[in-house]
């Protein structure tokens, strides 16, 4: 693969950037609230709109934000929370970037590839815990070309387990060329997801001193190739504490315009993990822009304002209390029960198995995590129904735009869950769940989906699967 940027520019305007971010400082309160009323509108906001709800610090106002984010997040994606897994499948790693346990340099990192049984393996573990998603996790290195990672993507599709499949893997790994993007497309990938880690390019050099992910541009452009090489579903995201959150939120911003207004499709998630502690990296122990819990708050609810029908990813890196609060923030998809050692989920006690890129906060089994959603009113969700049938993209737009989300979703929502109860409940999730499940019918307005999905239910009852609208 030739790495080649000449030509390209970028389309982050840092100048515009800390003019908009300068000016909104001290913006008064009728602007403010002026902003919130439009956000309601969900029609999203423009980057100078963000810029003034990233400066405003009045805390009523801060509240009232929360309150809107909550409402838009309920009239979109009603109580329904998507869940997945990572599944880490290599981490030999030719870049340096200086926050991450597999950089070249760290000679103390515990390298491992997958052999083709331990993906199997895998795999079949995660189906065993209930399963469906997942997004699948490589170092950068000329072992993990655009081949084997289709391969991969393949093999794991194969694996049935019971009655556990993998109905959508999502990448998380370095930026291919055209040619590779349609190898992976062909294998059936849903999102395929890159960090540009920070939108700051000075910053982004320092950090990142060698191999291919020093090319900003890049990067940068790597979403783009993908869309030419016909991926529509793309997942962006800053990996928050390396440069100032506002900037990256800016940036994030002007990101998801740039794929909207080339390509008429705007990204699918947005994610901002902010940096853990990782194995070997002084950088991580104290990373200079770390971003306080009332930061992090914030900026999840400017991007649930500024782009209301962008799903919002929250990992596990993030610990289990205020992974709670921004729940209800419009976080729209969370992982659970991960694990991010190489072979972690098939050697669940073996400690050589749990070295892994970073620490993670929230270290619950899928199920305790269902457990906790069901019992704060939350449907966790493991549909993969629109991804299989095409709707994607600006299929996805048209859909989604109108509010159809919860038409489509929340019924799929409910099926997904009745499955993964029967299949994988314990005792106190299948009592919790069927409690919800059974108020939410009863609250589903009387129509010819209604009658439909409690046929389906049915059908799940008497062991048919893999049922979606
Ligand atoms: N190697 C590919 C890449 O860098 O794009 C994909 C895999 S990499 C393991 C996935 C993401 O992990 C990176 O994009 C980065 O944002 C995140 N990451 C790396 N080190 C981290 C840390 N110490 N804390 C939190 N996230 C981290
Ligand atoms: Fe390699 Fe990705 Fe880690 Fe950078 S973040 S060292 S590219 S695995």
């Amino acid at each position: 693969m030739k790495i080649e940027t000449t030509g390209l520019k970028s389309f982050i305007d840092n100048e515009k950037i800390e003019r908009l971010l300068s000016e909104a400082k001290g913006t008064d309160k009728k602007e403010v609230n002026r902003i919130l009323d439009k956000a309601l509108l969900k029609k999203g906001l423009d980057l100078a709109e963000v810029a003034v709800l990233i400066q405003n610090d009045d805390q009523e106002l801060i509240e009232k934000m929360y309150h809107t984010c909550h409402r838009i997040k309920q009239e979109i994606y009603g109580n329904r929370i998507v869940l997945f897994a990572p599944l880490y499948v290599g981490n030999e790693c030719i870049n340096d970037c200086v926050y991450c346990g597999f950089r070249l340099s760290n000679k103390d990192c515990f390298r491992k590839t997958l052999t083709k049984d331990e993906l199997i393996n895998e795999t079949k573990a995660l189906e065993n815990s209930g399963h469906k998603r997942l997004i699948m996790v490589y170092g950068e290195h000329p072992m993990y070309d655009a081949d084997y990672i289709a391969d991969t993507v393949r093999t794991v599709y194969t694996v049935k387990e019971k009655n556990g499949e993998i109905r959508r893997v999502n990448i998380n790994a370095a930026p291919l060329d055209v040619e590779g993007y349609k190898k992976v497309k062909e294998a059936g990938i849903g999102t395929y997801q890159i960090f540009q880690e920070t939108y700051h390019q000075e910053t982004y050099e320092r950090l990142h001193p060698s191999g291919p992910k020093s090319n900003f541009l890049w990067r940068l452009y790597g979403l783009d190739r993908a869309m030419k090489a016909g991926i529509d579903d793309l997942g962006i995201g800053a990996l928050m504490g390396l440069y100032d959150w506002r900037f990256e939120v800016m940036g994030l911003m002007m990101h998801a315009e740039h794929l909207e207004e080339t390509f008429g499709v705007g990204p699918h998630t947005i994610s901002f993990p902010r940096i853990e502690e990782a194995q070997g990296s002084e950088f991580t122990k104290h990373p200079i822009n770390a971003v306080s819990d009332a930061d992090f708050k914030k900026l999840v609810a400017i991007l649930r304002l500024a782009v209301p029908y962008t799903g919002l990813i929250l990992t596990a890196r993030e610990d289990i209390e205020l992974r709670n609060e921004v729940l209800d923030l419009g976080v729209s998809q969370i992982d659970g029960g991960s694990n991010i050692g190489i072979g972690a989920y098939s050697h669940e006690d073996e400690e050589e198995y749990k070295k892994s890129q970073f620490i993670l906060g929230d270290t619950r089994t899928l199920d305790e995590v269902i457990l906790e959603l069901a019992k704060h009113g939350y449907i966790p969700s493991f549909c993969t129904a629109c991804y299989r049938l095409g709707r994607t993209g600006e299929h996805f737009m048209e859909l989604s735009k109108p509010g159809h989300i919860k038409t489509y979703c929340q019924p799929n929502a409910l099926l997904t869950f009745s499955e993964y109860l029967l299949d994988y409940g314990s005792e106190e999730s299948k009592k919790a769940g069927a409690k919800l499940i059974e108020k939410e019918i009863k609250e589903y307005p009387e129509s010819e989906m209604k009658t439909n999905l409690l046929k389906k239910i049915e059908e799940l009852n008497a062991g048919v699967r893999d049922l979606y609208f």
